[in-house]
């Protein structure tokens, strides 16, 4: 049980549109969970670590957003069955689902690059495991959820270094093509939705000042949380399956 699962949650009533953010202790996912919650949403904060989960419902509620932790780890099979299997218990709903847990997985750290001609094996595969096969363990678990809500939006985190038509920044021959599958996914996910009332878009935040990128970045969480929360709460005849940015579409 986690630690705020409390009397609020236990108590909840079902009619408010419910948010998961994986990823949601820190960074983007943090922006994005307060903006979601600053609309009104309830918000649920995916993360792995105990600790900062806690400080980031905590942070939520103090501003007085409908914040609780979920336990989840995109990486741990049994794990996100068992969150999906929590947030039915605790909420009896899923609205909107933001994929946004990713790494970049380690890169030298003078040139800034993933060299593909030394490139260890063992790194892509952490990569795609956390943001590839973590969006679809996630993403199918909390499906079930997702088709009973009226509106399910799905946003994936992304990011145009996963762009072929566009190619930014340096060489990182793990996190760049696996934002690059990513895309791929994300459009055989809204072929498979497209009869459906289920909307799924990936979303770009820009370069931002965040722990994964040592704080590098010219934008703030805020900023680059924006498009993913417009995905989010997009209107039934929004758009599909596309990859957006603030200033509109991000070539493939
Ligand atoms: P960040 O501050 O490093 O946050 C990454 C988040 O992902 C953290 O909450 C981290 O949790 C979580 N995470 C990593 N592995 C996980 C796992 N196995 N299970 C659950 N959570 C996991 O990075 P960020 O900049 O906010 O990035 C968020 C997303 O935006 C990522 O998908 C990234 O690729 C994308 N993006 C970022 C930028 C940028 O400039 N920052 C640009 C383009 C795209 P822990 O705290 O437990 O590690």
């Amino acid at each position: 049980m986690d630690e705020h699962d409390d009397a609020t949650a236990t108590t909840a009533t079902n009619d408010r549109t419910t948010a998961l953010v994986t990823g949601a202790n820190k960074g983007i996912g943090y922006a994005i969970a307060e903006g979601l919650g600053a609309r009104g949403l309830r918000v649920l904060v995916g993360a792995r670590d105990d600790d900062s989960r806690s400080a980031a419902v905590e942070r939520l509620r103090t501003q007085g957003i409908d914040a609780h932790g979920v336990r989840i780890d995109v990486t741990d099979d049994d794990g996100v069955v068992a969150a999906a299997a929590e947030v039915e218990r605790r909420f009896g709903r899923l609205d909107v689902l933001v994929n946004n847990a990713g790494i970049s997985g380690p890169f030298d750290p003078v040139t800034w690059t993933q060299d593909p001609t030394t490139l260890d094996l063992d790194v892509v595969r952490q990569v795609v495991d956390v943001n590839v096969y973590g969006v679809v363990r996630v993403t199918n678990a909390f499906l079930p959820l997702l088709r009973r809500s009226s509106a399910p939006r799905i946003v994936n985190a992304s990011s145009s270094m996963g762009s072929l038509g566009r190619q930014p920044g340096p060489v990182m021959a793990a996190y760049a093509p696996s934002k690059t599958f990513l895309n791929g996914i994300t459009t055989q996910y809204a072929r498979t939705f497209a009869d459906t009332p289920i909307i799924v878009n990936a979303a770009c935040p820009g370069l931002v000042a965040t722990d994964f990128n040592g704080f590098a970045g010219d934008r703030t969480a805020a900023q680059g949380a924006a498009t993913a929360i417009r995905l989010a709460t997009l209107p039934d005849d929004g758009p599909r399956g596309g990859f957006f940015e603030d200033d509109g579409v991000v070539p493939w």
